[in-house]
């Protein structure tokens, strides 16, 4: 046999062997995988390639416990995400908001620790005379976070339109106002519809339901409801957290897989609270939480962002204001650049002040 017919010979078995394994072509098509179905609304699709999940290949966590220095992946991406879309602020340590409020929002990472609620009555002294008898005051079980509240020895049992949910513990000590603190699937047992309301304001409460002690009962027409998730913030803690009375705050909390957001947390900041974020049953339940867990508040959005942030003035406003007869000084409520500051002293409009 020549070269030329072995050749030959090779390229006719070769051509079989294609014609018999690959239905006559010598290589497979190349198939583009499909991406998988429609994105989540609002968000890039993850085969877009922005800011994909990496916790299954670089766990950031050691052991239990939030991380400490960074934020975790799943916030990460779907920071990332928001950013990409404009929608957030960069995820970035030194990013600056996109398509948000400067003025408003603010990213935080502070960690706060977790107390769970469950149902409880604070009650008037009137209404728990009328449940317990005269001559009797709510008696301590056990201290409660929340300086001088107590967890009483007394439960009461309430009944609604379509249940009954026993031992429900007051909490003491007596109140100016009756307030029974439900979470939605209490509400649900019992039959009524409370809203949900920053404990204390009680213009939006309901009645209807009918709260018993030993010594006799007592129709509520007004006080209960599901409680606001809300942060309770000692003063000391304010400057730390970087949060005041009033703001609200998005706090991240939960394992993973059952890590959640919670938005429109209310803080409430000032003497006789110890900072710690206040759920509900049924969130805790939610987000895979329980008392003595971490949380971290994720943003703010202040009570008033107005007056809290002060205008930096250049030298063309510090002329105006010098024109108007007005003195400026370093401790005013405004930033000044550095040029600001020799022209409103030049323009003699500078006060020193100690
Ligand atoms: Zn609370």
């Amino acid at each position: 046999m020549t070269k030329e017919e072995v050749a030959k010979l090779v390229e006719i078995v070769a051509g079989r062997l294609a014609e018999s394994q690959h239905g006559g072509r010598w290589l497979p098509t190349p198939t583009r995988p499909e991406p998988p179905g429609d994105p989540t609304p609002g968000q890039l699709p993850v085969w877009s390639g922005a800011a994909q999940g990496l916790s299954d290949i670089a766990p950031t966590r050691r052991g239990a416990g939030t991380p400490k220095h960074r934020p975790g992946y799943p916030a990460m991406v779907a920071a990332s995400r928001q950013a990409a879309a404009a929608r957030g602020p960069s995820p970035l340590p030194s990013g600056t908001l996109v398509g948000a409020d400067r003025a408003v929002t603010q990213r935080t990472r502070r960690e706060v620790s977790i107390g769970v609620s469950n149902r409880h009555l604070h009650v008037s002294l009137k209404d728990f005379e009328s449940l317990y008898g005269k001559a009797k005051a709510p008696s301590v079980l056990r201290a409660i976070s929340q300086p001088g509240q107590f967890a009483a020895s007394e439960t009461v049992t309430v009944t609604g339109p379509k249940g009954k949910l026993e031992g429900v513990r007051i909490v003491g000590p007596a109140r100016g106002a009756t307030q029974l603190e439900l979470s939605p699937s209490d509400c649900r047992e019992l039959g009524v519809e409370a809203p949900g309301v920053v404990s204390g304001k009680l213009e939006r409460s309901v009645g209807g339901v009918t709260i018993e002690g030993p010594a006799g009962k007592d129709a509520l027409t007004s006080g209960v409801i599901v409680a606001q998730r809300h942060l309770h913030v000692a003063p000391a803690d304010g400057k730390q957290l970087g949060v005041a009375d009033g703001d609200k705050v998005a706090i991240e909390c939960g394992p993973a897989g059952r890590r959640v957001t919670l938005h429109d947390v209310i803080v409430r900041l000032g003497p006789g609270h110890a900072t710690e974020l206040h759920l509900d049953l049924d969130e805790a339940f939610a987000a895979g939480v329980k008392t003595g867990d971490l949380a971290v508040i994720v943003a703010r959005t202040a009570a008033s962002a107005k007056g809290k942030r002060r205008p930096l003035l250049t030298e063309r406003d510090v002329a105006a204001l010098a024109a108007r007869g007005e003195k400026l000084s370093a401790h005013g409520p405004y930033l000044l650049t550095p040029a600001a500051v020799d022209r409103a002293k030049a323009l003699g409009a500078w006060r020193d002040e100690a």
